[in-house]
């Protein structure tokens, strides 16, 4: 049995299609599967909408947060609640073009373990937005060392890479973090449709702020970078401090004001920036330290209830 994740926030006008064009394209090809839907805390009718779905057929649960926790989250309890042997994560906006599931399907019935979904093209986005996407995967994928350009969330994964990302503990990334597990692994490359309807959820500064903490949880290279720059900078200063000491010798000490100026400020920039890092680290290690779950559960349809 194939599990369709679709995690969906604020998407009421979206679920029903979704749900009705993917069964469609899995009766035809003779796919048994089921959907849950992680409703991640809407605030409008979505888990109504949800409910109501899962009234009317059997092979639907959904699950509601208590609130909005963020894709990943959604994505993490979909995994935790899927019960086929393969799951496939799409988008409720039906940018993901459901037809690849199938051919995601097939090659998972070769024998590949994880299927990712390969973005061709980025389809229409704001200007910026698109800017900031090609900046933050071309950071992260230097950063932490795997080609991350154009990948998604869309991906097809076997129940034992499923059951190895349902043990791990941390606040991972979905996207990244099955380039980390290994497996058998093969691409699908799909052309980014248009949303059908609603908003994305997505801002330029959410955008910057996933840009981060996603670089910070795959790679420590800030930290070594900020190394790196105290080695340069104790280079500068000796050159610096050398030619200070012949100004001093030949009486010419007065002079380099400006220098002074110009290294206090700099040096003075690179350790707020240092700490700002370093800082940012701690507050990543806090908060996995603290432990709090990555979501809450406040209701389930009843088919997972059943379940699990
Ligand atoms: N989504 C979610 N929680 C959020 C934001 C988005 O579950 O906090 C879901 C959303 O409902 C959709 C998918 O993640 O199914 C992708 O969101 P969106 O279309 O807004 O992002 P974009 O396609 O613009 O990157
Ligand atoms: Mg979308």
């Amino acid at each position: 049995m194939l599990s369709v994740i679709i995690p969906a926030y604020n998407e009421e006008k979206c679920i029903r299609r979704a749900y009705s064009t993917i069964h469609a394209l899995l009766e035809e090809n003779s796919i048994e599967g089921e959907f849950i839907f992680v409703d991640d805390g809407s605030t409008d009718g979505t888990y109504e909408m949800i409910t109501e779905l899962s009234l009317e057929e059997e092979n639907i649960a959904g699950v509601h947060f208590s609130r909005n926790f963020g894709k990943e989250s959604a994505i993490s309890a979909g995994l935790a609640a899927a019960n086929g042997s393969c799951v496939v994560v799409i988008d409720c906006d039906l940018q993901h073009p459901p037809e690849k599931i199938i051919e995601m399907y097939r090659l998972w019935e070769q024998g590949y373990e994880i299927v990712e979904g390969i973005k061709k093209e980025r389809g229409r986005e704001k200007k910026m937005h698109s800017v900031g996407a090609k900046f933050f995967y071309s950071l992260i994928s230097r950063m932490a060392g795997f080609d991350m350009a154009n990948s998604s969330d869309f991906k097809l994964l076997d129940r034992k890479v499923v059951d190895v990302l349902n043990k791990m503990p941390e606040r991972g990334f979905f996207r990244a973090i099955s380039y980390w597990v290994g497996y058998n692994k093969t691409t699908v490359e799909y052309d980014v449709r248009e949303r059908v309807d609603g908003e994305s959820k997505w801002s330029t500064r959410g955008l910057v702020k996933y840009a981060f903490s996603n670089i910070s949880s795959y790679s420590t290279a800030p930290m070594q970078i900020v190394t790196a720059l105290g080695v340069v900078m104790l280079a500068i200063s000796v050159i610096f401090g050398v030619w200070a000491l012949i100004d001093k010798i030949i009486g010419r000490a007065l002079e380099g004001m400006t220098t002074v100026i110009i290294i206090t400020i700099f040096i003075g920039s690179i350790i707020m920036i240092s700490l700002g890092i370093i800082g940012y680290y701690i507050a990543r290690i806090y908060e996995e330290i603290k432990g709090r779950p990555k979501y809450i559960i406040s209701s389930t349809t009843k088919s997972v209830v059943k379940n699990r």
